[in-house]
């Protein structure tokens, strides 16, 4: 056993339990803030709330004096009465003060208690120093305070200082009222936190669980799978993806298994015919003829190809292959192809015809173009119909060279034409052939070209035939040193 074998790993905690961690730890936080605010700050931002809109009366009130409002009087009283607070204006000149209006609305007021005349000395003297005075100030009837806040307005003759007092209430009885209530709904949260994180991590982890399943099927090599992927968009795309994924994996693998006997039996023929004839030969005095040795030879070379066939897809699309570009007469490349097949004109009846209307240079890999068309015209040999007709035109237009194969065969159906291109793919009867042929041709095209950046295509109709074609830009002969 390895090392890594024996260390135990570790598991992360599962989705419901981390869920409920992260919704308990958000509610503690909720209520954190809930405590801080309704219990330890309660005092602090009652008694300054309540500050603001004393100061806010004596403000109102001030205004009314300056103006010499005429209603004067009304207008403290409303405001005594609307606010919950006593309110007295004075007239100070020569140090005496004098009672301009007063409403007196609250019992535990200190403005108009036996201790006013000190008070307001005290205030009246702190309001001179900064304009305006705000102090919470204990009674003998009121141990909570009186928000005690004055104005002062400074006239050329006298001073006039508006004096609010604004009783405070009790705010214990309402700390332990939320006390308890934060309890109780701490409890509630907790139960909803638990619930919640159930149902939650109950939907999400449905369809994960399910996709992880299916994915351990998946990696047994069974393609027979389906990932649902649940209400929520990244499960469902998640899902999506995996069975494209699946699809892709289940089409290779077919198509690898497709391949293997493709080519075990492309390979097994030239071989039984290779050991045959040498054994003939070996045997019986008089077989040992040329005819015999060229067949050997011949399929030798079948063999030779089908593994360089297999070579080249992996060097081109393992990006091994690095193009080795030099001028050369494409014409007579087409040519040189074309004599390949002089003993299948012969011998089967083929027709193939190449019409060109003059020699066209490029510059490219001539190994790599000569692949290109051997591949296209062999395919065109393959699937060419009953009258084995197969046409190759070279034409050229705005210095662009197009080479075009042409057979008279069945065509390929619309929906399988983006295929062909593919490894290994075949789109069915492959034994129906005059040249081997792996599922491979149409792949090293493909990437040859690519490699090339050169355009390539095909057009098919079915029952009619099929074009294959591809273009290289000309190699102009006056630019030819
Ligand atoms: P193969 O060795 O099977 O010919 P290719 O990669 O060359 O492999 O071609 C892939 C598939 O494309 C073929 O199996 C065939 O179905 C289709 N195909 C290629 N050329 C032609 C053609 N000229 N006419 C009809 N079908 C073709």
């Amino acid at each position: 056993m390895t090392r890594t074998q024996n260390k135990k790993v570790r598991l992360p905690a599962g989705m419901k339990k981390k869920m409920f961690g992260y919704m308990a730890a958000f509610i503690a936080i909720v209520l954190a803030v809930l405590w801080l605010f309704q219990i330890v700050l309660l005092d602090d931002i009652y008694i300054g709330t309540v500050k603001a809109e004393a100061a806010g009366v004596a403000r109102s009130v001030a205004l009314a004096t300056k103006h010499g409002a005429d209603d004067l009087t009304t207008k403290v009283y409303d405001l005594a009465a609307g606010h919950a607070t006593c309110i007295s204006v004075f007239e100070i000149r020569d140090g005496i003060g004098r009672e301009l209006v007063s409403a007196h609305s609250q019992n535990l007021c200190l403005i108009h208690s036996a201790m006013n005349e000190g008070l307001i000395g005290r205030v009246y003297s702190a309001a001179r120093e900064s304009g305006s005075f705000a102090e919470n100030i204990k009674g003998p009837e009121n141990e909570n305070g009186n928000i005690i806040t004055a104005k002062l307005l400074t006239r050329e003759d006298c001073d006039i200082l508006v004096l609010v007092n604004t009783p405070l209430a009790s705010v214990d009885a309402t700390v332990q009222t939320l006390h308890f209530q934060l309890i109780f709904i701490s409890f509630i949260l907790l139960i909803i936190a638990a619930a919640m994180a159930y149902i939650i991590a109950g939907r999400v982890t449905r369809p994960v669980a399910a996709m992880n399943r299916e994915a351990k099927k998946l990696a047994e090599g069974n393609y027979d799978v389906n990932f649902e992927g649940g209400e929520f968009l990244e499960t469902a795309e998640l899902g999506r993806t995996l069975n494209y994924a699946a699809g892709e994996l289940s089409k290779l693998d077919t198509m690898q298994k497709e391949l293997i006997s493709n080519i075990s039996h492309d390979l097994r023929t030239p071989l039984t015919m290779i050991s045959g004839y040498s054994e003939v030969m070996r045997d019986i005095p008089g077989e040992m003829t040329a005819e015999n040795m060229q067949i050997i030879i011949d399929e030798t070379k079948r063999l030779s190809s089908l593994v360089s066939d297999l070579l080249d897809l992996s060097r081109l699309t393992g990006g091994k292959r690095e193009l080795k570009k030099s001028i050369f007469s494409l014409t007579e490349c087409v040519r040189q192809t074309l004599s390949r097949y002089s003993h299948l004109v012969e011998r089967d009846g083929y027709t193939i015809t190449f019409e060109s209307d003059t020699e066209v240079f490029v510059e490219a890999d001539e190994i790599l173009i000569l692949q290109v068309i051997y591949n296209l015209v062999s395919n065109a040999i393959n699937y060419t119909g009953e009258d084995r007709r197969v046409h190759i035109s070279e034409t050229v237009k705005n210095g662009v060279c197009r080479i075009s194969v042409s057979d008279t065969g069945e065509g390929i159906p619309k929906e399988k034409l983006p295929h062909i291109w593919d490894r290994y793919y075949r789109t069915g009867d492959f034994h129906r052939r005059a040249v081997s042929g792996t599922g491979l041709g149409l792949s090293i095209v493909k990437n040859a070209l690519i490699l090339h950046h050169a355009p390539f295509g095909v057009s098919s109709t079915v029952g009619i035939g099929s074009t294959f074609w591809f273009e290289l830009p000309v190699y102009a002969k006056d630019s030819l040193r």
